[in-house]
């Protein structure tokens, strides 16, 4: 009888996960196991009247291992485009190219805020840079205060809801990669001189970024395994020993492994164990938090709103913090008579604007952008979605809470959590692929787990800083 194998959650770790595992071995049962229609998780794309839209801006940055990327663009065929960035940040008052550079900063803004960064820099230059106690301190050391309290301070309370001085300083470390002037310098001057790493360029498939996986899935369907799609697991008992494990699924279904990767958010996964965690563990787990994502898709009369990918809003009086425009980012050209627009307006589910009406969220998006430059679009029609788990929150408490789950989970058989919501972490795409590559190369065929290889692996994820 064939070893059976069962992945939670058909995002892109799910899917490489068991893509990687078929690659290995053709004598293992693969099922995933995906909540929603779709697979891609997050970087799903999804079809509204003729237009494919994204769940908010998603590209494949350069970052991506070499081998990794010459794999996705045969699996695409063709499809994947190779684009120049084009993005640009909304700051006082006006929009500025971004991700940042020192130029703008010193010529096309206010003469305060760029006399600001020319005072702020000279004091840099007698510093070290180093991790500080607080996202806070560690940024005013590495951007100096007109950058950090203009810029990043205003955005990180935006996308993660809590004040500078309450966000963990690992915050900073692993999602701004430019977290210092001179690191800012070295990023402009190395993508003029076109060096690797470049961060004027970007990777799109022709279809929508969710034709990544769409295709990935597509494979392993053609290989065996199974998706089942619209099944949500609601209970896991770990396999144990020589006992199977067994998932439940809303839907009634009982699905039976003997190894299980999970991709699906690890505070809800410790939630459906069976028997149920200690409660240090669920405790640990209700104290982790998620911020939570409205999506506000608009069809805009004309075939072109502007020639921008994307528009990043940092300050407190828009409710968005990004605006793109998906033609731009995958040439499609129909539909010629109109384009789309997608607004993402982070927020926790407890928020009014989670609960507001869709007609109301659209006037809200509507009279913000009122207060930008951009011109005002007509709308065709539009569609609201919602994410609940978009951005893990890191406040200084979260690296104590994930290492008692963490800890916990440790202790089961067969059971592995990873991916970006299963690890807590901000990772990129081509992150938590390279994870679902790597938890197959730590499974053997008679599925022995190999934990020494799983913590080199987790040591080198530590290292991850994410590409905006
Ligand atoms: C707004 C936004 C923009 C981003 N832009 C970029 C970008 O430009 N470039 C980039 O590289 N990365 C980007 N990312 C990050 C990228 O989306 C993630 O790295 C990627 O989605 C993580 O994949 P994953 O498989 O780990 O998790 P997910 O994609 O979250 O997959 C988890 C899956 O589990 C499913 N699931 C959850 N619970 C259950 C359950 N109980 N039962 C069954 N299934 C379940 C979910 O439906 C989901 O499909 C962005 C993220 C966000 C939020």
């Amino acid at each position: 009888m064939r070893n059976k194998v069962t992945i939670l959650g058909a995002g892109p770790a799910g899917l490489w996960t068991a893509l990687s595992l078929q690659e290995k071995y053709r004598d293992i049962e693969i099922t995933v196991i995906e909540e929603e229609d779709f697979p891609g998780g997050i970087t799903g794309s999804f079809q509204y009247k003729d237009m494919i839209f994204d769940y908010g801006s998603h590209r494949l940055h350069p970052a991506t291992d070499p081998d990794l990327l010459k794999k996705i663009e045969d699996m695409l065929d063709g499809d994947l485009l190779k684009r120049p960035r084009n993005g640009r940040i909304w700051l006082e008052g006006r929009f500025i190219s971004f991700p940042l550079k020192p130029a703008d900063l010193l010529f096309h803004l206010p003469f305060s805020f760029s006399s600001g960064v020319v005072l702020d820099s000279l004091g840099s230059l007698f510093k070290r840079e180093k991790e500080g106690i607080t996202f806070e301190d560690t940024l005013l050391a590495g951007l100096g205060k007109t950058i950090s309290n203009r810029f990043y301070f205003p955005y990180a309370r935006k996308l993660w809801g809590l004040p500078q001085a309450e966000l963990s300083p690992v915050q900073a470390r692993k999602r701004i990669a430019s977290g210092s002037i001179g690191k800012m310098v070295r990023k402009a001057f190395s993508s003029l001189k076109g060096a690797s790493g470049d961060t004027g360029i970007f990777y799109y498939p022709r279809g929508g970024f969710g034709q990544i996986a769409q295709v990935t899935a597509s494979i392993i369907k053609k290989h065996g395994a199974g998706i089942r799609y619209n099944t949500k697991a609601i209970s896991v008992i770990p396999p144990a020993n020589e006992k199977k494990g067994l998932i439940e699924t809303e839907d009634g279904g009982k699905i039976e492994t003997d190894f299980l990767f999970s991709t699906i958010p690890v505070t809800d996964f410790v939630r459906i164990l069976e028997p149920a965690a200690p409660p240090s563990v669920t405790e640990a787990a209700d104290g982790l938090s998620f911020r939570s994502m409205v999506f506000c898709f608009l069809e805009v009369k004309g075939s072109q709103y502007t020639s921008y990918d994307a528009h990043y809003f940092p300050g407190a009086d828009t409710c968005f913090s990004r605006l793109s425009e998906p033609k731009n980012y995958s040439l499609a050209e129909a539909p010629t008579d109109r384009t789309g627009l997608c607004f993402e307006i982070p927020c926790s589910g407890k928020d009014e604007i989670w609960k507001l009406s869709n007609d109301k969220l659209l006037e809200l998006v509507i009279g913000d952008l009122k207060k930008t430059d951009l011109p005002k679009p007509e709308i065709a029609g539009f569609t609201i979605r919602r994410k609940k788990n978009v951005y893990p929150v890191y406040d200084h408490d979260f690296a104590d809470r994930l290492n008692i789950i963490e800890g916990y989970l440790g202790t089961l058989n067969h059971t592995v959590s990873l991916g970006r919501q299963g690890l807590f972490v901000h990772d990129n795409t081509h992150h938590t692929i390279e994870m679902g590559v790597a938890a197959a190369g730590c499974l053997s065929s008679d599925l022995h787990w190999d934990r020494k290889k799983w913590a080199d692996y987790r040591e080198l994820f530590d290292s991850h800083v994410v590409v905006d």
